[in-house]
């Protein structure tokens, strides 16, 4: 029966061990693998004198990344890391790796992004590559437990649309039979009418949007952490969400200290900061930073993370012309035509959106008509608010801007499986 590597190491006596050859060394009269399986890595010691000539000769031949069984005895040994190594009595090539490798995928890789995920299966091969991967799933799962714990709902929803959800352009236009459809640009329109009935609701849901610019934080595939609350007004979503992010970034400090280490991430708690978009506005002018008029410029957010590291910031009371037509207008001290609308940034990116929605249907129409969008497009989704919806708030957090803010990560493509950008459409 297979044991895991991890596992080896509280054993004794005979084990047999399944699988990849990280790396291998010849001594001349003693020669080394390094075998990896997903839990961890063991060095295979074939001295000539004390292993058979058929295993000697084999283990010279074995390419590195090709996968091994192997039935070996286990011994106490100084020298190999983690204290243990494997003398190898029987082994089995299960899929031999063709040389040479199209990609280095060493511990010191020097490969290029854009190489690696051509080939991204090989790359999955690496540690660090893993980590990364591992610590995306503790993140979903984590996400899941505190909605749960909260009261939410897990829901679905349809990606295929038939009009924009937001009005803008960006959208993947597809054939639907005899009729044009949309791939979703967000689940919004749904999630809001779920909150309607349901009250709590969230989904990680795919969103595509067909953004022409290709830049380090953009995806045209990207994954989002969708939150909707009836009966909410914005600051109590923002605060689920504060909640929301501090627990999945103490899971991952908790469950991921490995991966956290091989990444060489110190991960901290984040801190939680409040300021209306007019504070935000002055706080850059005083640090002579553009701002930006109706939303917040990539210098403010990036100086906003310079200003308040290892913090999200939620800008609120944000001008209601700089949000879309589904966000709640409300009026400022002086008359400032304002919003419940806000934006979280985390180490200089927004990762977040979100705000107070309107459930008014005529308020909804008046909106739709000021941003030049037709309220007969979204009929179903404005009559959804006629027969008894109450007040709600909500917010979408991008999966891989999250992950690349909290890991300080440069580019989203590093922390996405397989990523679809302008460029790439494979694998
Ligand atoms: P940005 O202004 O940064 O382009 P946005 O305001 O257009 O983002 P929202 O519609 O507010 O994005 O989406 C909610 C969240 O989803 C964003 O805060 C971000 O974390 C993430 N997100 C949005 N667009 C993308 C994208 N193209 N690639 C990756 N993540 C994205
Ligand atoms: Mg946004």
């Amino acid at each position: 029966m297979r044991t895991y590597i991890s596992e080896a190491f509280d054993k004794k006596g005979k084990v047999e061990l399944q699988g990849w050859v990280h790396d291998s060394r010849d001594l001349g009269k003693i020669r080394f693998l390094v075998l990896k399986d997903i839990s961890g890595r063991i060095q295979i010691t074939a001295h000539k004198e004390k292993v058979s000539e058929e295993i000697f000769k084999l283990v010279d031949k074995i390419t590195n990344e090709s996968v091994i069984k192997i039935v070996g005895s286990l011994k106490e040994s100084k020298q190999a890391p983690g204290g243990k190594e494997v003398i190898p009595e029987k082994i089995e090539i299960i899929a031999k790796a063709e040389q040479p490798l199209p990609i280095d995928v060493s511990d010191r890789s020097k490969t290029e992004l854009p190489k690696r995920l051509d080939y991204r299966f090989l790359d999955l091969h690496r540690q660090k590559i893993q980590a990364i991967f591992k610590i995306e799933s503790t993140l979903m799962q984590a996400y899941r437990e505190f909605m749960i714990k909260e009261g939410g709902i897990e829901a679905v929803f349809p990606s295929i649309i038939s009009s924009s959800s937001e009005g803008g352009t960006e959208l993947f236009k597809m054939k639907y039979f005899e009729k044009e459809a949309y791939l979703s640009q967000s689940c919004q329109l749904y999630k809001q009418m779920l909150a309607c009935s349901m009250e709590k609701v969230f989904t990680i849901f795919c969103v595509w949007r067909a953004e022409k610019h290709n830049t380090v934080r953009h995806l045209n595939e990207a994954r989002q952490l969708d939150y909707e609350e009836g009966f909410a007004d914005e600051f109590k979503v923002m605060d689920v969400l504060a909640r929301c992010v501090q627990y999945i970034v103490k899971e991952i400090k908790d469950k991921r200290k490995e991966e956290l280490e091989l990444l060489e991430v110190k991960l901290k708690i984040p801190k939680i900061k409040y300021m209306t978009f007019a504070e935000a506005c002055d706080l850059m002018k005083k640090h002579k930073v553009h701002a930006g008029k109706d939303d917040l410029s990539t210098e403010a957010e990036k100086k906003l993370g310079e200003l308040y590291p290892d913090t999200i910031v939620f800008v609120h009371d944000w001008p209601i012309i700089g949000k879309p037509f589904y966000i709640m207008p409300k009026e400022g001290k002086k008359g400032e035509k304002l919003s419940g609308g806000f934006d979280a940034i985390y180490n200089g990116v927004e990762i977040s959106s979100g705000g107070q929605r309107v459930h008014i249907p005529e308020l909804l129409e008046k909106r739709l008509r000021e941003k030049g969008l037709k309220p007969k497009d979204f009929k179903s989704y404005i009559d959804s608010f006629r027969y008894g919806a109450p007040h709600h708030s909500g917010w979408g957090v991008g999966l891989e801007r999250l992950m690349t803010q909290m890991l300080g990560i440069a580019n989203i493509r590093e922390v996405t499986l397989f990523p679809r950008d302008r460029d790439r459409l494979t694998p």
